[in-house]
């Protein structure tokens, strides 16, 4: 697996000697998977997630000007931004995970100066993968530690964070940066995100292992549609207050408090998502922890049926992919992954019969949508680094 981002630094290494003649500083940013607890994070819940290995990694060195030249090697396109005009939106999407990055690190009081960079990633982009923030993150921690600033990690995490907010127009949680500066190999994190109390959970399911499948249907569409949920869980929450007022976010929440309010029934069905994937996610822990692969592969379904029908941020090749799984042995559990609208599901299948398995779901999925299915293996690995 350490081979996968070690092509990648040489790559990027390469490609920055040949294009600024000089050496440069290295970092890589991996993105992540989730077991469980999606759509928690922004509600100051719980999430189950874990690095992966596959990654952005970055290369730096300082320029003497006060303009950062940034290349997109797997876009071959170029931005400069000066450091004179202040930090606005570019129009090259791209761009803007980096800018928000110089915008926030300015903002926190960093002293900027003018540096070129390489960057190269092999995460599925809009996948759910995360690979904005690993594209932060890798921004974050390449900068600061080119300028010699000591940011610690949760500082680097919300900066990312607020890049993506700002910058990307997406008003994410906070679970993505957080995976992808905190990951650790071989372990998932059980991340409170309210407190970020956090506790690493060894990830290995006796006879079973994970697999993803990616419709290849990008989510990038949803982002509207992301923004939404989050406010009707914002609206929620204010009834709630009104007569809990103990009760500053749905993590606060429980499920027979909802019914004694009156609220807009879509609000009422966003809630109770919330609320019972947060319950879901606290017994996976305890499941992941025990090495119960079955039962947590039972809360995976559960979390895909919430998701699908009562936040409805699922598609029809999510739900065909779920579908299938069940109706396998193979598989203990499967669900979709990340924001929704497209994108990867998570599955948990036993290793007798995996094979047979992944290629069951693999023709299924051809046969219905007349594409074919991405199929991943991944690893959990260590978060955000310094390439020595
Ligand atoms: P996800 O985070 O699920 O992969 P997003 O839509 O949030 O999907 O982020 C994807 C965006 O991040 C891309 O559209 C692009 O702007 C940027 N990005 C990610 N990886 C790369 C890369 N390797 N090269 C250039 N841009 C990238
Ligand atoms: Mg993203």
């Amino acid at each position: 697996m350490k081979n996968n981002e070690n092509e990648l630094n040489r790559k990027v290494r390469n490609s920055f000697e040949e294009k600024f003649s000089q050496k440069p500083l290295l970092v890589h940013a991996p993105g992540r998977i989730n077991l469980i607890g999606d759509h928690t994070d922004y509600n100051n819940g719980y999430v189950l997630p874990a690095a992966i290995d596959r990654g952005i990694t970055m290369a730096l060195a300082k320029n003497g000007t006060d303009t950062c030249r940034l290349f997109s090697l797997d876009l071959k396109d170029m931005q400069e931004v000066s450091l004179n005009t202040g930090f606005i939106r570019s129009d090259k999407g791209w761009a803007n995970y980096i800018i928000g990055v110089l915008d926030g690190l300015n903002s926190r009081g960093t002293r900027l100066e003018g540096f070129d960079a390489v960057f190269s990633g092999n995460i599925p982009i809009g996948s759910g993968l995360s690979s904005s923030a690993a594209l932060e993150c890798a921004a974050v921690m390449g900068i600061s530690e080119l300028l010699g600033e000591s940011l610690d990690k949760e500082e680097m995490i919300h900066i990312a964070q607020e890049a993506e907010h700002k910058f990307a127009g997406v008003n994410c949680g906070i679970m993505d940066q957080f995976s992808s500066v905190m990951g650790k190999e071989g372990h998932a994190i059980r991340l409170d995100c309210e407190s970020l109390q956090h506790e690493y959970l060894p990830l290995d399911i006796k006879n079973a292992g994970l697999v993803l499948f990616d419709t290849k249907v990008s989510h990038s569409l949803g982002d509207s549609a992301y923004n939404q949920r989050r406010m009707e869980c914002e609206t929620g929450v204010s009834v709630l207050r009104q007569f809990f007022p103990e009760v500053r976010s749905l993590r606060d929440a429980d499920a027979e408090m909802l019914e004694t309010v009156e609220m807009p029934e879509t609000v009422f069905r966003r809630c109770l998502y919330v609320i019972e994937e947060n319950e879901r996610v606290v017994k996976a822990g305890t499941y992941l922890k025990s090495g119960l692969g079955k039962e947590l592969g039972k809360l995976m379904f559960e979390s895909h049926d919430g998701l699908s029908g009562l936040y409805e941020v699922s598609c029809p090749e999510l739900d065909h992919l779920v579908t299938e799984a069940k109706k396998l042995p193979q598989f203990f559990g499967s669900r979709m992954m990340g924001g929704g609208f497209g994108g990867c599901t998570i599955n948990l299948i036993s290793d007798e019969g995996r094979e047979e398995g992944i290629e069951k779901i693999r023709s299924s999925f051809g046969q219905r949508f007349g594409r074919e299915l991405g199929v991943y293996h991944v690893q959990a690995v260590e978060g955000a680094h310094v390439v020595t």
